[in-house]
């Protein structure tokens, strides 16, 4: 990657991920961004806020990555699933960025979030940026579909102080139905994260009609809770937000006439979570 990055955070900064964001990254040349996926020494940021209470503990500084492999019919931010919407960033200059929040971060008890699209579309990127924060003494979260947690080794994991995964269905026709993508290998990840007792948030997406089949989530339930290392379930209402940006973006949005939960479907499924000993809001 040749680029000069040096402007690249302010124009990060972002009040909300729910702006929309497109081409940022479009002139870098193809063999730059194979450059940046093999090094990590770069990568593809779509947005990054400061202040978050919903992305891990305490109060957090977020970088939400551009990429994903999923296609979810619910996603928030389709814009995040082309690495090239992003721009791009150097490990050095997020790492700066990051700094100027080292001391704030852990008086309020928070971090550092690597969210997205999916960080592990960058893994190398990924796993360098959450080692450089973590080497300044700031909590560390990934926020992952889990799809690809094997490219993480046994030791990139443990510069990464807590995962939040989301596991979106149990069911593995439903599964690949709502995301284009096999459930097995988030699975799989999760299991990996309980044998090696990191600690793991589950994030589970409530959207009525599709999430909310109450056999299926006392499955995950089941799996999460066996897993011991669950620290904290986030039931997370589908919401409207990213509607706009299916209309922008010229695509298919088919969920058009769903609304968000009930209150009551809320309950339920966070009931259901906690009827399991987990610790579910
Ligand atoms: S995994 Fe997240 S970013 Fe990717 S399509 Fe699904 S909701 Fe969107």
């Amino acid at each position: 990657m040749t680029g000069d990055d040096s402007t690249a955070a302010p124009t990060l900064a972002a009040k909300s991920p729910y702006e929309l964001r497109v081409n940022l990254g479009k002139g870098v040349p193809e063999a730059d961004v194979r450059t940046a996926l093999a090094t990590g020494d770069m990568g593809f940021l779509h947005s990054f806020t400061t202040g978050s209470t919903v992305d891990g503990p305490g109060v957090r500084v977020v970088a939400w990555t551009s990429g994903c492999q999923f296609r979810c019919l619910y996603c928030h931010n389709p814009d995040t699933w082309t690495m090239t919407n992003g721009i791009p960033v150097s490990v050095t200059t997020a790492t700066n960025e990051l700094r100027k929040y080292r001391h704030g971060l852990k008086v309020m008890s928070g971090g550092f979030t690597l969210s997205g699209g999916e960080p592990l579309m960058q893994h190398r990127f990924a796993v360098k940026l959450l080692a450089a924060a973590k080497s300044m003494g700031i909590h560390t979260t990934l926020d992952t579909n889990g799809y690809l947690g094997d490219r993480l080794t046994d030791s990139d994991l443990g510069a990464i102080d807590l995962v939040m995964l989301d596991i979106k269905t149990w069911d593995a026709e439903k599964h690949k139905r709502l995301t284009g993508a096999d459930v097995a290998p988030t699975l799989e990840f999760a299991r990996r994260l309980g044998a090696l007792k990191r600690p793991m948030w589950l994030r589970y997406v409530l959207v009525p009609g599709l999430t909310d089949d109450p056999d299926d989530i006392a499955q995950i339930a089941s799996f999460v809770a066996g897993l011991g290392v669950v620290e904290r379930v986030d039931v997370l209402p589908f919401h409207q937000m990213g509607r706009y940006k299916w209309h922008k973006l010229g695509m298919d949005y088919t969920l058009e006439q769903t609304s968000p939960p009930s209150q009551e479907l809320i309950d339920r499924t966070i009931e259901i979570y906690r009827a399991r000993g987990l610790n579910a809001v």
